[in-house]
């Protein structure tokens, strides 16, 4: 199987991209739709994931780079499309995950999405349309207040709806228990969202997608849990398992960059076994000085061999009340760019952790990588990469915010190429 994937955000990219490894199919992450270069990671099977940023685009765009992506994808010979979305369906009235799963679709002459945000493995579950995050209904968690996409709803149906003008529909889980035909034949037109509590229920939704892909226009959709189910259906009985043992980066020197505000990164910062730098995010407001003085603490320490930590200064409601929510983050955004750049380009920093997944974004285009190979997990959906700025190897761990446990920023670098 070659599998295309268009994901909406770069951490999430890689979360698909590192549990898909684990199953057993070898995986890249593209930044930008692919041109012109190598697109899968081998000639005979395998998984593409191109990362892009489009959650919270106008649906205008979204639609438009995932269509253009969709496209590369087959022209590079994917032989399943998949649209890549949050496991806790982020999105509002307007899109995004409507207008992109619409725009692929189109692009494979109107396919039948098929596909559920449920990933068990991140205690994500879908019953009867609801989707439940730790065991409680969406609008019932913490991402009720997202600041973006706030989840005012816990059915997926209810939630894409208005998204589309395409028809949606579900299948319930006492269905998906009979099977992959009978699933296969309770398949509509425009958007099938399927219940799932366990990584067998995803193996059955996997199963009738690649059932009805031999036999009309279909697109896989999700979380991370049915690429993952795909991958695991794909390669039983397959001779031999490809590694994910990635070739080894040389170490010269470690940095962890924390743009995240979540839960789980403060956890982590607070867990740090180091010295912690913060990022004044009011300093950067004033001019270069606050960039050069921790440029020269990166370079005061570079033969350090405990890793080095910026995040940002707390208080994000007093920052996004005076500087603008906008400004701050493009501020914060754009001096993580360039610590990542100097750091890797200038004091040759072979391995990276970064948090949070603007920032990731934000980091992989300041470093100018278009590719990423795709490793083992330091933890579930956060798996360490390798790429190359300016041709030199860097390790790269990319993590969503609330991902990875307490002490990640530790024992993370234990599984690093
Ligand atoms: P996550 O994956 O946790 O959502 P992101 O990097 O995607 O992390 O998003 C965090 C956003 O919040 C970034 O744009 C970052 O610049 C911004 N941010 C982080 N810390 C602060 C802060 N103290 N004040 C204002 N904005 C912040």
């Amino acid at each position: 199987m070659r599998l295309g994937a268009v994901a909406d955000d770069v951490t999430g990219a890689c979360d698909l991209a590192g549990r898909v490894v684990e199953a057993g199919l070898p995986a890249t992450v593209l930044f930008g739709a692919p041109d012109g270069e190598r697109v899968f990671p081998s000639d005979d099977d395998g998984c593409a994931v191109v990362a892009l940023k489009i959650r919270t685009v106008s649906a205008e765009d979204a639609a438009a780079h995932a269509a253009d992506a969709a496209r590369r994808l087959l022209a590079a010979d994917a032989s399943l499309l998949y649209q890549k979305y949050c496991s806790t369906f982020d999105s509002t009235p307007r899109g995004n995950i409507g207008p992109i799963g619409d725009a692929i679709a189109s692009v494979v002459g109107g396919a039948v999405t098929v596909g559920t945000p449920a990933t068990p493995g991140s205690a994500r579950t879908q019953y009867a349309g609801t989707l439940f995050v730790d065991g409680v209904p969406l609008a019932e968690s913490p991402l009720r207040d997202h600041p973006l996409t706030p989840m005012r709803d816990s059915n997926v149906v209810r939630l894409l709806a208005p998204q589309t003008r395409a028809d949606v529909s579900l299948v319930r889980w006492e269905d998906v228990q009979q099977g992959p035909e009978h699933v296969a034949r309770l398949v509509g037109e425009g958007h099938v969202l399927t219940d799932g509590l366990t990584e067998r229920d995803l193996d059955t939704i996997a199963a009738s997608v690649l059932r009805l892909a031999g036999e009309r226009a279909v697109i896989a959709a999700g979380a991370a849990g049915v690429g993952t189910a795909l991958a695991r259906v794909a390669v039983q009985g397959s001779a031999s398992r490809p590694s994910v043992q990635l070739p080894a980066v040389p170490p010269a020197g470690r940095l962890i960059l924390a743009g995240s505000a979540s839960a789980a990164t403060r956890e982590q910062l607070d867990t740090f076994r180091g010295e912690k730098h913060l990022l004044d995010p009011f300093a950067l407001a004033e001019g270069e000085a606050e960039l050069d003085r921790l440029r020269s603490i990166l370079s005061a320490r570079r033969h350090n061999p405990v890793p080095a930590l910026v995040a940002v200064r707390g208080g994000v409601a007093r920052v996004q009340s005076e500087l603008g929510p906008e400004r701050a983050a493009q501020l914060i955004e754009s001096a993580f760019a360039e610590l990542a750049r100097f750091a890797v380009h200038e004091l040759g920093t072979s391995h990276l952790i970064v948090a949070g997944g603007e920032t990731s974004g934000a980091v992989v285009t300041g470093l100018g990588i278009r590719r990423l190979l795709v490793g083992a997990q330091a933890a579930p959906g956060v798996p360490w990469t390798l790429g190359h700025a300016e041709g030199r190897p860097v390790a790269l761990l990319l993590k969503s915010g609330n991902f990875g446990g307490a002490t990640l920023f530790n024992d993370a670098w234990e599984t690093a190429p």
